[in-house]
């Protein structure tokens, strides 16, 4: 589902944010990338969103080679993935909908599926009753929810969380991965990256770790660090 073959990445001449890096994940897994500041967490994010390009090697999504392909074709890998960040990154002038619908309607979808498919989506997340809010009316934990309900509404494979409970306190973060776990369950292949140290202990999923852009740990069901 998803591969990384020999992937090397290096912004400028000499600095190399990934090295090499070979992983392998399959369909359904729930995988958490953890990592300090500047070990290539984001790099290998952007490279999966081809927001960046490697330098090196060859990246897999979905059984295609997304290093090579056309830019005319990245709208449609971008439609089997889903994104969801740290700072939730919603449309401030629209409302919870809309901001939903918004998703659907990039892809060219018509308005009876818009108006049947994002009532569904928002009682997954829990937010039926805030459909009409605008994003600056709701809670930090809710605007996620908001982000994870417009990241899944297009029925995406998988779905890739940056820091996603960064911004949140704890209580709000253990509700928004209990989404993430329950999107997981019903089939949905979820890349985390995260801090969130107590989270990955507790969740016992795999844990890729990253230092100075190479692999230094892959387990199956994994902690965040040996540190302790
Ligand atoms: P993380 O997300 O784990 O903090 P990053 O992937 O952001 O790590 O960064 C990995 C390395 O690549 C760091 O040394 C960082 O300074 C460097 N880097 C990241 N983005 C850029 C960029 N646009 N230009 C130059 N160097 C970058």
């Amino acid at each position: 589902m998803i591969e990384f073959m020999d992937v090397s990445k290096e912004y400028t001449k000499g600095v190399k944010a990934l090295k090499d890096i070979n992983i392998h994940i399959d369909k359904g897994e729930f995988v958490f990338i953890v990592g300090s500041s500047g070990a290539g967490k984001s790099t290998l994010i952007k490279l999966l969103l081809k927001e960046e390009e490697p330098t090196d090697g060859k990246i897999i999504l979905n059984n295609m080679d997304i290093t090579n392909i056309s830019n005319r074709k990245i709208p449609y890998i971008r439609r089997s993935v889903g994104v969801v960040f740290q700072d939730f990154r919603l449309l401030p002038n629209k409302t919870v909908f809309e901001n939903v619908a918004f998703a659907m309607e990039i892809i060219g979808a018509s308005s009876r599926e818009i108006r049947r498919r994002v009532p569904i989506v928002l009682s997954m997340v829990g937010l039926s009753h805030k459909a009409n809010n605008y994003p600056n009316e709701l809670s930090g934990g809710e605007q996620q929810r908001v982000s994870i309900a417009r990241a899944i509404v297009n029925n995406p494979n998988v779905l890739i969380a940056d820091e996603p409970t960064g911004n949140l306190d704890p209580d709000t973060a253990w509700e928004i991965m209990k989404i993430l776990r329950e999107i997981n369950r019903r089939g949905t292949t979820i890349v985390m990256a995260t801090h969130a140290r107590d989270i990955v202990n507790i969740m016992k999923r795999r844990v890729i770790a990253l230092e100075k852009g190479t692999v230094v740990r892959d387990e199956r069901k994994g902690v965040y660090d040996y540190e302790i």
